[in-house]
């Protein structure tokens, strides 16, 4: 039977490193039919803290990786207590002051068998003996870990690669307490693109943080299995549901995976742009209506097509308004600085008699407006080319963008003509 755990400390937020431990004993778990465990490893009173213990829960849910068990090793502690005094009983362990301290055998060759590193070999000689209770009664994490891992049954334990150094001491632990060692598989270190750790500047944040920016769960977890595993055939986008299919811990890399936001994006945006329309558009306007954005002055229609027109566009659902703001007021901001450089005052002429030309159209749509706006800048001696960025400019309070006669459109004649005015006083 297949039983994993994931053991996150809440001493922090759910960050990118642990998600993909949870997401790999996840699909483990669910590959093999086993178990899949979340443990709450919070016996650190100090530093553990409500407020990361539910976001860490809160992450899971949203992420997807639904737990058989749930226990907390705070409410463990007399487990802990009752194991160390039978270390301590049969003279394993001794006392000093109150904590009480596992003594290391030298001589020992320990062998770590990890699926993914093979064997490993450690000397017990190079270790230390090991605290298991400290003085305030708090159990130790080698040791609650082991407990924990043995009474739990766990066949697999599958976690960092910054935990091999802790493992030596656990299979001490274990033959100390008489019972079997499980299987390892320690996963490759994460790090940022400029080779050095993940840390808060190269994309570490919490995945609340990645919510928050409006990436979507299903492309943070598909992103997620590429950090150290891939599907196999250049493939990179694929559900989790295929992926559990496919599944190997065996196949995970022993080479760091590269974290790259630059990736994480362009893969979010493939899901976008997969995704169906009504769909999108429901994330859309949840993602609107936590930023309170008022949405009176966008029907239905115009949302569709705002939608139809940027989702190429959005790496994430926080992109949408800011790419489509001038859409949902009256007046469209413009800064001095795009002022100065698109504005001038023989632009703002030009811009006027296209919007007197515009606001005589009978038919108001983007090949209508488009060629209504050819007409009228060629015919005072001008160039399409050098128009454009100027119209963009007042309609949209910005320098890039989509079809400008698409916006038009979705504008309305109104708008797109009290625009074009407005910036010509
Ligand atoms: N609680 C440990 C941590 O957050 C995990 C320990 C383990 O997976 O063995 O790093």
């Amino acid at each position: 039977m297949i039983k994993v755990r994931f053991a996150p400390s809440p001493t922090g937020f759910l960050h990118i490193g642990g998600a993909r431990t949870a997401l790999f004993n996840w699909m483990y778990a669910r590959a093999q039919k086993g178990t899949f465990v979340l443990r709450i490893e919070d016996t650190d009173q100090q530093r553990s803290k409500k407020e990361f213990e539910e976001e860490i829960l809160r992450s899971m849910k949203w992420l997807g990786f639904d737990w058989d068990e749930l226990h907390y090793q705070s409410q463990r502690f007399d487990i802990y207590r009752e194991h160390a005094h039978r270390l301590l009983d049969e003279g394993k362990a001794y006392k000093e002051g109150e904590a009480i301290i596992l003594k290391m055998i030298p001589d020992q060759e320990i062998k770590i068998y990890d699926l993914i590193r093979d064997e490993i070999t450690f000397d017990s000689s190079d270790l230390k003996d090991q605290v298991l209770m400290k003085s305030d009664g708090s159990p130790a994490y080698s040791f609650c870990c082991v407990v924990d891992d043995a009474l739990m049954e766990i066949s697999h334990v599958i976690r960092g690669e910054d935990h091999i150094s802790n493992t030596p001491k656990q299979i001490m632990i274990y033959n100390a307490l008489g019972w079997k060692v499980p299987k390892y598989a320690h996963l490759p270190l994460i790090m940022g693109e400029d080779g050095s750790r993940l840390s808060k500047r190269n994309g570490a944040v919490a995945v609340s943080d990645y919510k928050n920016q409006g990436f979507i769960a299903e492309s943070l977890v598909n992103y997620l299995m590429l950090l150290g595993w891939s599907p196999g055939n250049n493939q990179e986008k694929t559900t989790l549901e295929a992926a559990v299919k496919k599944f190997s811990i065996k196949k995970v890399n022993k080479a760091a995976a590269i974290f790259s936001m630059e990736k994480l994006r362009w893969l979010n945006n493939q899901y976008f742009k997969e995704m169906k329309t009504d769909q999108l558009i429901e994330i859309l306007k949840e993602n609107l209506q936590e930023r309170k954005v008022d949405m009176n002055l966008v029907d239905d229609a115009q949302f569709r097509e705002l939608v139809d027109l940027y989702k190429g566009r959005l790496a994430t659902l926080n992109d949408f308004y800011d790419w489509t703001d001038f859409a949902f007021v009256s007046d469209v901001k413009i800064s001095d600085e795009l002022k100065s450089k698109y504005l001038a005052a023989e632009k703002c002429e030009i811009l006027k008699k296209l919007a007197d030309a515009l606001a005589g159209v009978g038919q108001f749509d983007a090949s209508t407006a488009e060629s209504v706006f050819k007409q009228t800048v060629e015919s005072s001696g001008h160039t399409s080319k050098d128009y454009i960025h100027p119209v963009r400019v007042a309609l949209t309070g910005k320098e890039v963008g989509p079809s400008l006669f698409h916006i038009m459109s979705i504008l309305g004649k109104d708008k797109t003509v009290s625009r074009l005015n407005h910036v010509s006083i």
